[in-house]
């Protein structure tokens, strides 16, 4: 099982990438939007994106876009994360085509919960299926 880590801030992603390691994942990571789709096209068995919305050179809402338009990544499931906490932008990820949204800051459960809702983790046994 593999996931990808998408923030501009390498703290975050080593505190994302170790949560999902700890649930079993293998980790990539991006630091910006562009990064992030030429590893997932490099890395077709990537099943999970988490997506900072603020980024530079290519921020997540136009990541979000970018995947969308790309049939191959069809069944890729993307979360948003995002610091903001005006409902708009989290409707806004939503309609680009993103399954989730995570606000910043967060707790392991919070990400765990999202995970099991979105059918990539049992939270109870802490390891995917
Ligand atoms: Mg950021």
């Amino acid at each position: 099982m593999k996931a990808l880590v998408v923030d501009d801030s390498s703290a975050t992603r080593f505190i994302l990438g170790k949560m999902l390691k700890e649930i079993g994942y293998e980790v990539l990571e991006a630091e910006n939007g562009e990064v992030a789709l030429s590893t997932l096209r490099d890395n077709t068995d990537v099943i999970f994106a988490m997506v900072d919305w603020n980024m530079p050179v290519m921020n997540g809402y136009e990541l979000v876009q970018e995947v969308r338009k790309d049939g191959q990544f069809a069944d890729l499931v993307l979360m948003m994360v995002t610091t903001e906490t005006e409902m708009t932008q989290v409707v806004q990820a939503i309609e680009a085509g993103a399954n989730e949204y995570l606000m910043k800051p967060f707790t392991k459960e919070m990400v765990a919960d999202k995970m099991a809702l979105l059918g990539l983790t049992s939270s109870e046994e802490g390891s995917p299926s």
